[in-house]
């Protein structure tokens, strides 16, 4: 096994098992192009990627995807993981889900379950997810999930179109009785990126937010009500950019359903060639790979970042969001108020108070608007 004393291991994996989902949020991270990748590892080459993994130190395991409980494998495949020491964690939309699935997962060992809602009532929830029966779904999974013991988080994607609602979003949270609720605005990758104009909330709709979550932390404190709330902000109302992953290759390994590993969910995007788990042992592409050495510690940092006394406190940014944003990869991230660049967020911030974008305007992530994506890209 190698090992290198300047590289810690890989201490969160997180499997996209497929691309496959049966929903279709705007807002999805998933590449753009997903259509054009239908290849998927087998059951045996996730548990050796799983093997491996833990080998190297890795302890928590998410499933994730598009829709991991469109891998029929998956009670094979927690408990694989579990019978390795992993805590696994599923990410889903709840759509598949039912009693007789949350059994064989517990038997097999899921420690956790994250589901995620697209907004707090059933019409805009369908309008946002392409599907009128995925709320009432939801609703009688997430009940479930409480009746099988399992601590709950309760996932919301915030963007222009629902944040105004977040008192009634906490409102369902508390109903629900979930343990942690997650508050977070869209993160501009993949779809969301493509759709960025049309999510993007205005200054004044996060403020406005802001103050809802604090009124609710207060009262629910009061109430002895233990519930997690976190929001999370977009960073594009920020003047310094977030330390994306913990830095580059530092905790974080993620690996698409056909087996490439990268340091982020969006990093297949970069002109990198990231390595597959079929064709190299995950150790050797962890500490050895060029794509995982590329942005590690502070050597390949350009101006401004480079003399910055704050670099390690942020790492220079988001690669990814660097790349989409100016078009190279090494740049400082936009959002940080002393690069060059920063005026795309500041256009973007001006941009969300010009939008007319309806939901019905925005760009759904199917399959047939991937194809053509890709189609035009080409
Ligand atoms: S964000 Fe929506 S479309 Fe994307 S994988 Fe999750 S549920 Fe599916
Ligand atoms: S210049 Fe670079 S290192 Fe300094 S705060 Fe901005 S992004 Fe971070």
């Amino acid at each position: 096994m190698l090992s290198n004393p300047e590289i810690k291991a890989p201490l969160w994996l997180l499997a996209e098992l497929t691309y496959r989902c049966p929903l279709q949020c705007p807002y999805c991270s998933n590449p753009l192009d997903f259509a054009r990748s239908q290849e998927e590892l087998t059951t045996a080459q996730w548990i050796e990627v799983f093997k491996q993994a833990r080998a190297m130190g890795s302890v928590q395991l998410g499933f994730s995807g598009g829709e991991p409980l469109t891998r029929k494998d998956l009670p094979e495949l927690i408990a694989a993981a579990r019978g390795l020491g992993f805590y696994t964690n599923l990410i889903t939309s709840g759509i598949g889900l039912t009693a007789k699935k949350l059994d064989l997962f517990a038997e097999a060992g899921l420690d956790h379950i994250q589901i995620s809602f697209q907004a707090s009532d059933e019409t805009l929830n369908a309008a946002l997810a392409g599907s009128k029966k995925a709320f009432a779904q939801k609703l009688e999974m997430a009940k479930a999930v409480k009746a099988h013991g399992y601590p709950m988080v309760l996932n919301f994607v915030l963007h222009r179109h629902n944040i105004d609602q977040i008192d009634r979003i906490i409102e369902l949270c508390i109903e629900l009785e979930a343990d942690d609720v997650e508050l977070a605005t869209c993160q501009f990758y993949g779809w969301a990126q493509l759709n960025r104009e049309g999510l993007l909330p205005t200054r004044e709709q996060i403020a406005e937010a802001e103050k809802v979550v604090a009124s609710y932390r207060e009262k629910m404190s009061a109430a002895g009500n233990l519930t997690n709330l976190i929001f999370v902000t977009p960073d594009y109302y920020e003047e310094r950019p977030k330390g994306c992953m913990g830095g580059w290759g530092a905790i974080f390994m993620n690996v698409t359903p056909d087996g490439k590993a990268l340091p982020c969910h969006s990093a297949r995007q970069l002109p990198i060639e990231f390595p597959s788990v079929l064709e190299q042992p995950l150790d050797d592409i962890w500490y050895n790979s060029f794509g995982f050495n590329r942005y590690r510690g502070y050597d390949w940092m350009p101006e401004p970042c480079r003399s910055c006394d704050e670099k390690e406190k942020d790492f220079g940014g988001c690669r990814c969001q660097a790349f989409m944003l100016t078009g190279n990869a090494d740049n400082a991230d936009p959002v940080c108020s002393k690069s060059a660049h920063h005026d795309k967020i500041l256009e973007a911030r001006e941009a969300a108070n010009r939008c007319q974008t309806t939901i019905e305007q925005l760009q759904f992530r199917h399959q047939r608007n991937s194809e053509l994506i890709f189609k035009t890209s080409v």
